[in-house]
């Protein structure tokens, strides 16, 4: 194998895989960072103990990735979950499996998983250069912005790993779909994902309650019935259950203007008890005792069912038990992609090969976020980040070989 010069732009997990691949096979490794670090995404990811991957059964774990699934898989299954975990364990992060499965680091933080891994990246030659910016092209060169002035790539073959469109601040802006656009990529608007949503709430109920968890609950909508939790925000509702029903609820207000999240306040009651326990009542104890005897609702929960349906008090125990099994909270807009924990669009899977190399554009490849697939929380994210950096990697090496020859 000759030695050839690779440009990775941007240092996200993605990019900085393909370095790792790439340097390791001997080839010459510049990233290009906009950012004056790498990896920003990746250690606030680790703020809420990074997330890594997930230990379900590997056939159910590929399917989570959605309409890309069966796109995703080869890289999937070339750097599966338990590859992930043994990555992590060489650059001395133990990982542990929580009760839902979910695959966390022993420290339950990104820091030293990354600064091993930038170690080895320094001891396998790789060099990274911050607060250098792909600005667009220049004919066929890649235009950088550097503290220096303005440069162009020199490389053999070039991979943008440029994220998807949240969280801009952390340096993924999506500010590169116009340039690719002109080069013939089809590429799908940017939405949020794993995102919070805007409910008509009324002031009185934000004000008394935004903060309060709603526990023990589940919610129904076109992605299933989900158990677990979620939080009323300042907007609406945010938290793990809202962000599992997420896309299904983006899409339906996309199609038809409305959606709505259907809760079970008591999951462990059948309608039948609740109706029992409510007609046992003291017709004279205000609504809000014979709530909290019958049903044990009571605090953000109770008042959640006021506030959706200011006249539950008059229903009879039947009616009132139906409502509490299944309480419609509707959603009025996703709150804004900067705020999302993910994307979804991007890249369309029919403008790569399957080495991950843009048709369009011979020589260079994409992956991570920036590629058109979106899955829930649960380590989905970074797993499908790392597997398609490490693909594209492999792509990059066999076309180097195919062009060499
Ligand atoms: C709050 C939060 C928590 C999360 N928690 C988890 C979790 O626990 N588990 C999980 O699986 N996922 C989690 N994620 C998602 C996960 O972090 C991302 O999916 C992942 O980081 C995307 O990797 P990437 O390499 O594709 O892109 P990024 O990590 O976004 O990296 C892209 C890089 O490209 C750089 N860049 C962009 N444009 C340019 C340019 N023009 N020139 C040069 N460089 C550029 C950016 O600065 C950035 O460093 C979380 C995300 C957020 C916001």
């Amino acid at each position: 194998m000759s030695k050839k010069r690779i440009a990775i732009i941007g240092g996200g997990p993605a990019g900085l895989m393909a370095a790792d691949e790439l340097s390791r096979a001997g080839h010459a490794v510049t990233v290009y960072e906009a950012m004056p670090t790498v990896g920003r995404k990746f250690l606030l990811a680790g703020k809420s103990g990074l997330n890594i991957t997930h230990a379900e059964p590997y056939e159910r774990f590929v399917t989570r990735f959605g309409a890309a699934s069966e796109r995703l898989r080869p890289a999937l299954d070339a750097f599966t979950p338990d590859d992930i975990r043994n990555w992590a364990a060489a650059l001395g992060t133990e990982t542990f499996v929580g009760t839902s499965g979910r695959v966390f680091p022993k420290a339950m933080k990104a820091s030293p998983l990354l600064r091993a891994w930038l170690k080895r990246l320094e001891a396998q030659g790789v060099t990274i250069l911050t607060r250098h910016r792909w600005t667009g092209f220049d004919g066929d060169a890649y235009r950088i912005e550097t503290p220096n002035g303005e440069k162009r790539i020199e490389a053999d073959a070039v991979l943008l790993a440029l994220g998807g469109a949240s969280w801009p601040k952390l340096g993924s802006d999506a500010g590169w779909t116009a340039w690719l656009r002109e080069r013939n990529v089809d590429i799908h608007d940017f939405r949020p994902a794993n995102c919070g949503f805007d409910c008509a709430f009324s002031q009185t109920f934000l004000e008394r309650f935004a903060g309060e968890p709603l526990k023990s609950v589940t919610a129904t909508s076109a992605a299933g019935t989900i158990p677990g939790e979620f939080v009323i925000s300042r907007h609406g509702i945010e938290g793990s259950l809202v962000y599992a029903h997420a896309a299904a609820l983006r899409e339906a207000l996309a199609a038809t203007g409305k959606a709505s999240l259907v809760l079970d306040l008591a999951p462990g009651r059948t309608a039948e008890r609740l109706a029992r326990d409510l007609a046992r009542q003291d017709a004279k104890a205000s609504f809000s005792n014979r709530l909290r005897k019958a049903t044990g609702l009571d605090g953000v929960k109770a008042a959640l069912l006021r506030e959706l349906a200011p006249d539950a008090n008059r229903l009879d125990a039947e009616a009132l038990a139906g409502l509490i099994k299944a309480l419609p909270l509707p959603v009025t807009s996703p709150r804004p992609i900067a705020e999302a924990i993910s994307s979804a669009g991007g890249i369309a899977f029919d403008s790569i090969d399957d080495r991950f190399m843009l048709k369009a554009m011979p020589g260079t490849f994409v992956s991570g976020e920036m590629l058109d697939w979106e899955a829930p929380t649960g380590g989905y994210l970074l797993t499908a980040c790392l597997a398609t950096g490490k693909a594209a990697a492999s792509g990059i090496r066999q076309w180097l070989d195919e062009t060499a020859s």
